[in-house]
């Protein structure tokens, strides 16, 4: 018997449009300018949006492509501190990282369909627990979750840039789950992205099932699903087939 749900974000309860909240993406310009804006206000020293790329995104992109390796997602606040000492500034990380973060937050919206199989799944008994990749601060994320009505049904939530782990890694998996009070068999995780999530969940000993996206490389689930709103039914007909 299925006791507790292990949910990704991302392609999950969070539509990203296509955008991932990395440098690269086509709102990190805006995202930029409002970063520039910002340590200009607070009395940094000359500092250009070439100045931005050479003393923080460059050097924090070179941390980040070793993720996989580290199992961790990168720091900013090293880069952010160079940054600041060069350029000088009275700002800090979070106020410099939520400036760039913002157009990004603004493109997200919900999944549809994502809030209504929350409450569906919370009504059917279920635990549910988030586990998520990203790239920043975890409650960044959260306040996205929670402007849309989706935080609320989850009851333990782990981020990857606080845990200092990362899918496929199974740790949050395990500590969410300890959380919960349950067992990995007992469990499913379900995710848009098979290299991570099915492969996370398989590493931690859940159930799996993958919400088919571009993201087919790696592991195969034990269901797949077109949207989180199958994932009460989905859930229901695996209850009646076990004794
Ligand atoms: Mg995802």
């Amino acid at each position: 018997m299925i006791k507790a749900v292990l949910l990704d974000m991302g392609g999950v309860l969070l539509d990203t449009h296509g955008v991932s909240s990395l440098p690269g993406h086509r709102l990190d310009y805006r995202g930029r300018r409002a970063m520039l804006g910002l340590l200009r206000q607070r009395g940094s020293r000359k500092v250009t949006l070439d100045d931005l790329e050479s003393e923080l995104f460059g050097p924090w992109h070179r941390d980040y492509v070793g993720r996989y390796e580290r199992m961790r997602d990168a720091a900013w606040e090293p880069h952010l501190e160079r940054l600041r000492c060069k350029f000088g500034g009275e700002v800090d990380d979070r106020e410099l990282l939520a400036a760039w973060f913002a157009p990004y937050a603004e493109n997200l919206t919900e999944i549809e369909g994502a809030g209504k199989a929350l409450q569906e799944l919370r009504a059917a008994g279920y635990r549910l627990g988030l586990v998520s990749n990203v790239p920043l601060p975890g409650d960044f994320y959260l306040h996205q979750l929670e402007r849309w009505g989706l935080a609320e049904p989850l009851e333990a939530i782990r981020f990857s840039y606080d845990a200092g782990s990362r899918k496929p890694s199974p740790r949050m998996l395990l500590e969410v789950l300890k959380e919960l009070g349950v067992s990995p068999e007992r469990a499913v995780m379900i995710g848009d992205r098979r290299g991570s999530d099915v492969a996370a969940g398989r590493a931690a000993a859940t159930r799996t099932v993958w919400i088919r996206s571009e993201f087919s490389r790696g592991p195969t689930a034990d269901a797949t699903i077109d949207s989180i709103a199958q994932l009460p039914a989905l859930l229901a007909s695996w209850q009646e087939q076990k004794p």
